[in-house]
């Protein structure tokens, strides 16, 4: 779901509150942001919405217009549209009578005060309920596994109708779709009832009140406190004094445990460095032993039609660059098909740069032996 509910306890929010309780309070004291990506994930919705009452003959009204609306969007959100079709086509073979709701609220205040958000899709059928959120962001890759927002969704659902259906498992999906990423889990109610009374509503009272212990960890990434938090600061610098043993070279296995806390630092380093800027920008303060001053910047033209002209009336004539356009304007040009066609066979995607990343990382281990073999015996 786009990112606009406000309770103090939201749903998008309580990987951090169940996991730091005393993050909550502290958050809601802090001003409200926007970002460019949330108003791109905004308009994704909007749009994912109004084609999927429209395939669903829900009048969906006039086409939600965006300047955040491109091919890319489109298309998108057009696959999102079909995969949910498809997932309503099987609830219809296994229930015969599906509801299905489309941005519907989904109101848990049962368990956590105040506690609601809003479900992209909902499918109630027998025995399965089913979940699917769409995320457009591309920066965090998101799970379904334990994915506390969604689970809190199907406490919402279950609540409102569990009492029409007889449903036994809750099915959660997340449609990533810049990511490649649709993963879907399924848990059985039961377990997700005895989630909510022994886990959430404990945690939710602590956080209500602004109690319970500071935890830091992965969650800090979007706490509106995470520049300035204490505890997340005292982790971070625990986490950088490493107490390495003799002899005065690091081994492998000390590199790799550097490595392992090399991305919450910088995480935390990044975002301490854009808060001071922000400060001493716009509100004049001054770090000891620390100044502003103007970045490196590169020359340009003001006007290129201007610098045309003049270099032409200059008598210049070869003042410009002939370039083919980029492989993503052509397919545009061309439509997916004829692209196919004309093109396919003079496009190839080389492999990636090798790139280290921690062992539960989803993608595929390079299989370096082999790769060297393909090419030994392609040269
Ligand atoms: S930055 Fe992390 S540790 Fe600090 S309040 Fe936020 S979630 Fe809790």
């Amino acid at each position: 779901m786009a990112p606009t509910d406000h309770a103090l306890l939201s749903a998008s929010g309580a990987h951090r509150w169940l996991n730091c309780p005393p993050s909550a309070v502290l958050e809601s004291r802090e001003p409200d942001s926007s970002s460019a990506a949330a108003e791109q994930g905004t308009a994704a919705h909007t749009l994912a919405e109004w084609k999927l009452r429209r395939a669903l003959h829900r009048a969906p009204g006039f086409k939600p217009e965006s300047t955040w609306v491109d091919d890319e969007m489109e298309n998108l959100t057009d696959d999102y549209v079909a995969f949910v079709q498809e997932h309503i086509s099987l609830a219809r073979e296994a229930c015969g009578d599906p509801q299905v709701l489309i941005e519907q609220r989904l109101d848990f205040s049962h368990i956590v005060p105040g506690g609601f958000g809003t479900g992209d899709c909902v499918i109630i059928a027998e025995p399965t309920l089913q979940i699917i959120d769409l995320k457009y962001g591309q920066g965090v890759l998101v799970e379904a596994v334990n994915n506390p927002q969604l689970m809190l969704y199907a406490l919402g659902a279950l609540h409102a109708f569990g009492d029409l259906y007889d449903i036994e498992t809750v099915a959660v999906t997340i449609y990533q779709p810049r990511r490649g990423n649709v993963d879907t889990w399924e848990v059985p109610v039961a377990d997700l009832l005895a989630w909510a009374k022994t886990e959430v509503k404990p945690k939710a009272e602590l956080a209500t009140a602004g109690g319970g212990e500071f935890c830091p960890g992965s969650w800090c990434q979007f706490c509106k406190i995470a520049p300035t938090c204490r505890a997340r600061a005292e982790a971070n610098l625990q986490l950088a004094k490493l107490e390495f043993a003799p002899p005065a070279e690091l081994s492998d296995a000390e590199i790799a445990d550097v490595l392992a806390r090399i991305p919450q630092l910088k995480t935390w380093a990044s975002d301490v460095e854009a808060y001071a800027l922000s400060k001493a920008v716009n509100q004049g303060v001054v770090f000891e032993g620390f100044k502003l001053v103007a970045g490196r910047s590169v020359r340009k033209y003001t006007s290129e039609t201007d610098v045309a002209k003049a270099a032409e009336a200059a008598g210049y004539k070869d003042i410009y660059d002939r370039k083919l356009i980029t492989l993503t304007a052509m397919e545009k040009l061309m439509g997916k098909p004829a692209f196919n066609e004309i093109l396919g066979d003079l496009v190839t995607k080389p492999a990636g740069k090798p790139t280290l990343v921690p062992a539960s990382d989803k993608r595929p281990a390079l299989d370096l032996v082999s790769a060297a073999t393909d090419f030994q015996t392609n040269k």
